[in-house]
């Protein structure tokens, strides 16, 4: 989980503030153990991956999930949220979207080391533990299921308990994530179809992963099957930016045809005059 978070759209201010303010400085200065590290012993405080805010906080730790629920639970509060929605819910990314692979000039197409996450004395312990071996000292870590499931399950037990303070609030919550959700648990370990949260948005960008409209379709037909059984909706996430006003059209199209409950946009300052004529006509 990174440090960065956003409630709804009304709360955001707030939200974001209350994240920066004293959960990001306050775990870094009071908590370093609470901070995930990579397959080479290296921890997001002082090593962060990709770009230097990538600093994450480990969800299998229990005073970690504590502080979280303590902080979205003071959100879910207050009589001016109607809701709350989680970013970042994730570990960082073990493998980019292939069409950053240029940018960050990366060949992903295995685990690497320095970007496999968490490997802390807590994952290490509670895994060998569970499993009776430490999944440092694995031959090949990202080929072991159990070690790959433990991951997905650390962040599902981090989002059902954050469901839980939330709605106690009688206040729905709904999260941002990866697309898939193959694609999500490969690239983020996130198996979301798992989450018992209200709303998912999947952030279909296909140009990140170097892929058309219909790519947009496909994911979400896979995404709307894949949470059959937990009952979320699901609101296919398209990137204006990439967009122009007749693409955002197709996209609309084809994520309704795949059975979203909706679409979202994400990039605001990609908004454009003409993409709104676009959504008023799709609606
Ligand atoms: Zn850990």
């Amino acid at each position: 989980m990174s440090c960065a978070a956003a409630a709804n759209d009304s709360a955001r201010g707030d939200f974001q503030l209350l994240f920066d303010g004293c959960g990001d400085r306050w775990a870094m200065e009071n908590h370093p153990e609470w901070f995930t590290v990579n397959r080479n012993g290296n921890s997001t405080l002082d090593v962060p991956p990709y770009v230097d805010y990538y600093r994450w906080v480990c969800p299998t730790r229990a005073p970690v999930r504590e502080y979280l629920n303590g902080l979205i639970g003071e959100v879910a509060a207050d009589d001016r949220i109607d809701g709350v929605h989680l970013d970042y819910i994730r570990h960082s990314d073990v493998i980019l979207p292939r069409g950053l692979w240029d940018k960050y000039d990366l060949i992903q197409d295995v685990e690497h080391p320095e970007f496999d996450y968490c490997y802390c004395d807590v994952c290490r312990g509670t895994f060998e533990a569970e499993h009776g071996i430490d999944p440092m000292t694995l031959d090949d870590p990202p080929s072991n299921e159990a070690w790959v499931r433990f991951r997905w399950d650390s962040v599902t037990r981090l989002v059902t308990e954050l469901t839980e303070t939330v709605h106690s609030y009688d206040k729905p919550i709904s999260a941002a994530v990866f697309p898939g959700p193959s694609l999500a648990r490969r690239l983020v370990r996130q198996s979301w179809d798992e989450w018992p949260v209200d709303m998912l948005f999947p952030m279909l960008y296909n140009s990140f992963y170097l892929e058309d409209l219909e790519w947009i379709g496909a994911m979400t037909s896979e995404g709307v099957t894949a949470v059959t059984r937990s009952g979320a909706t699901l609101r296919s996430g398209l990137y204006l930016p990439d967009l122009t006003p007749r693409q955002l059209a197709e996209a609309i199209r084809v994520s309704r045809n795949a059975g979203a409950a909706g679409v979202s946009t994400f990039e605001m300052n990609g908004l454009t005059d003409e993409h709104l004529a676009v959504i008023r006509a799709a609606l």
